[in-house]
């Protein structure tokens, strides 16, 4: 109580403190910060869908940052959320999805590479029988195995289930006449990225029409 106090008193200060240069945006922008700290909204949490200038969609990121980001002027609010969110002196409409209004050219490496996004990747089936199984039941297989060098990549690494796994043991695939992929592994692409976006975004409709459903996929 006692620090919300203080922060809302802070505010108060800043408000007035800022009144000479109130639409200096660096001042606007941590304002909004604060008192996004102090309320966590839900809508805060919300994911929204980041597009690159050109519409493409590049990334995922939460409301806040979202938010951030339209204030300070690098993105602007393509889609709405319904909610709103008052601020100190402005009353802002919580973006679904923002597009950044300088092109930026994604570094793919720095994606995270992380189990959750190749078993995305991979549809939740094994890439060697074509099992479809939960995401308990699979593992990760690294196609060249780590003891043969294999590295951890977008590009060897797989879903893969308990059974295909054990039966791949540390052999190369050239090396098994009866194992093969049923697909390449992907490099991490727009098309992965998109892939991925679409699974965790297709309950929003809002996101749909800039992520490119392929034939048979729309939910
Ligand atoms: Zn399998």
């Amino acid at each position: 109580m006692q620090s919300a106090k203080t922060r809302k008193q802070r505010l108060t200060g800043n408000r007035h403190a800022g009144h000479g240069s109130s639409h200096a945006s660096g001042r606007l922008v941590s304002d909004v910060d604060v008192r996004i700290g102090v309320f966590r909204q839900p809508a805060m949490q919300t994911p929204v869908l980041v597009l690159n200038a050109s519409y493409e969609p590049i990334n995922i990121c939460g409301a806040r940052r979202a938010l951030v980001l339209v204030l300070k002027g690098v993105a602007r609010t393509e889609e709405e959320q319904g909610a709103i969110l008052h601020a100190a002196r402005v009353n802002i409409a919580m973006p679904s999805v923002i597009r950044l209004l300088e092109y930026r050219r994604i570094p793919h490496q720095t994606r995270a590479l992380s189990r959750k996004n190749i078993l995305l990747r991979d549809r939740n089936s094994c890439q060697y029988c074509s099992a479809v199984l939960t995401a308990g039941e699979l593992t990760l297989d690294h196609v060249i195995p780590r003891s043969r060098g294999g590295l951890s990549t977008w590009e060897n690494l797989v879903a893969c289930c308990h059974d295909c796994n054990r039966r791949k043991g540390n052999q190369l695939l050239h090396e098994l006449t009866d194992m093969k992929l049923q697909r390449e592994p992907r490099p991490f692409s727009l098309h992965t990225s998109r892939h991925i976006m679409r699974m965790i975004g297709s309950a929003d409709a809002a996101w749909r029409k800039y992520l490119y459903f392929e034939a048979g996929d729309a939910a």
